[in-house]
C-alpha cells in the first residue's frame, strides 16, 4: 500500500462496522470522531498487560485517540472520546519510526491500542517498519468491534490479536455502546483474527509470539453475560487461544466528571462474581487463561496526555 493512496481509504469511510460513509480525508468526522491522520496520545513501554505480552521489558504500546465503540464505562475515557488536541499526528512513515523507536527501547512487541479507525495507515506503517528492520511481533489490541473486510488489510502484518469480547446481550451492547450487533460483529471479527494467526505460540522465554488472547472485562451485575461469552469462546476455540478474564472495572465518574454512567455501573464488580466466573472458566476446561488476583482500578491505566 502506497502512502499516497491512503486518503482514498478515508474518503467515504466504511472502515469499521459503523459504516458512516463520511469523507474523513477532507475534514469530516464520523462516530469515531477522528480525521484521516492518526493521533497518537502516548507511546510507551507498558508493564500492565498480560505477562506473555509485557514480559520483563514491557510491551511497546501505542495508544491512538478516538474509538469506534465508545462504551459508556470506557476505562480509557479521556482519549477515546475523540481528539484531545494533545496527541501527535502521525503519517504512516512517522508511525513506522515510532515502532522502531520502541523496539530500540527494548519492547517485546508493538502493541497497537484501539487503532481500528486507522487500519489503512497502520497497515502501511507496519509494512514500512518491517522494511526498515522491525522484527518484534505486532499486537492488535482492540475492542473487538471491527469489520472482517478491514481486518483483512492486516493479514500477514499482525502476529498477535488481543481483542475484547465485551457483551453477549444485544440489549446490553445497545445500552452501553450503541451497538446492538456487537456480539455478532465481534464473533465474526475474532473468527477472522484466528484464521490469520492460528493457535497460540508461547516460546521458551514465556512470551507470546503468535496467536490470540481474548479479553473480557466483567461488568457489575452481568455474570450471566460473562458466562455466555466464556461458553462461546471455549466451545469454538478452546485452548488454542488464551482468555483473559479481567476484574478491574472501575466507575471512573470521579475522575471524568462528564462521564455519564448508568446507575447499574456506578459500583465495582463484586469479588464473588469474579470468582464464580473464574471457576466457571476452569469448569469449561480452559487452562490457557489469565485471571487476576485483585481489582486494581486505575493503577493499570497509563497516564495519558
Ligand atoms: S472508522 Fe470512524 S468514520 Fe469510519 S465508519 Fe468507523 S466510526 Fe465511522
Amino acid at each position: 500500500m502506497h502512502e499516497d493512496d491512503l486518503p482514498l481509504r478515508y474518503e467515504k469511510c466504511l472502515i469499521c462496522p459503523r459504516r458512516c460513509g463520511v469523507d474523513r480525508a477532507n475534514g469530516r468526522t464520523g462516530f469515531c470522531g477522528m480525521g484521516a491522520v492518526p493521533a497518537v496520545n502516548l507511546a510507551m513501554l507498558h508493564h500492565g498487560e498480560e505477562p506473555v505480552i509485557s514480559g520483563t521489558q514491557g510491551s511497546g504500546a501505542v495508544f491512538f485517540e478516538g474509538c469506534s465503540l465508545k462504551c459508556s464505562f470506557c476505562q480509557n475515557y479521556d482519549i477515546a472520546r475523540g481528539p484531545t488536541g494533545r496527541g501527535r499526528l502521525c503519517s504512516a512513515e512517522d508511525l513506522s519510526s515510532l515502532f522502531l523507536d520502541l523496539q530500540a527501547q527494548g519492547a517485546h512487541n508493538i502493541n497497537l491500542v484501539t487503532g481500528g479507525h486507522f487500519i489503512p495507515t497502520i497497515a502501511a506503517a507496519l509494512i514500512f517498519a518491517r522494511g526498515k528492520g522491525l522484527i518484534i511481533p505486532a499486537v492488535w489490541n482492540s475492542g473487538g468491534y471491527e469489520s472482517v473486510e478491514s481486518l483483512k488489510m492486516l493479514d500477514g502484518l499482525i502476529d498477535i490479536y488481543m481483542p475484547d469480547m465485551k457483551f453477549f446481550s444485544p440489549r446490553l451492547s445497545a445500552d452501553l455502546a450503541a451497538a446492538p450487533d456487537y456480539f455478532d460483529v465481534c464473533s465474526e471479527a475474532i473468527d477472522e483474527m484466528y484464521r490469520q494467526t492460528g493457535p497460540a505460540v508461547i516460546t521458551e522465554d514465556g512470551l507470546m509470539k503468535r496467536g490470540m488472547i481474548v479479553r473480557h472485562l466483567m461488568l457489575p451485575g452481568q455474570l450471566f453475560d460473562t458466562k455466555k461469552i466464556l461458553d462461546h469462546l471455549c466451545s469454538r476455540y478452546g485452548n488454542n487461544i488464551y482468555i483473559s478474564l479481567m476484574n478491574q472495572y472501575t466507575p471512573f465518574e470521579y475522575k471524568y466528571p462528564s462521564m455519564k454512567l448508568p446507575p447499574a455501573l456506578k459500583r465495582k464488580l463484586p469479588q464473588s462474581h469474579y470468582e464464580a466466573a473464574a471457576d466457571y472458566l476452569a469448569s469449561l476446561g480452559q487452562f490457557n487463561a489469565f485471571v487476576q488476583e485483585d481489582a486494581s482500578g486505575d493503577e493499570l491505566l497509563p497516564d495519558f496526555k
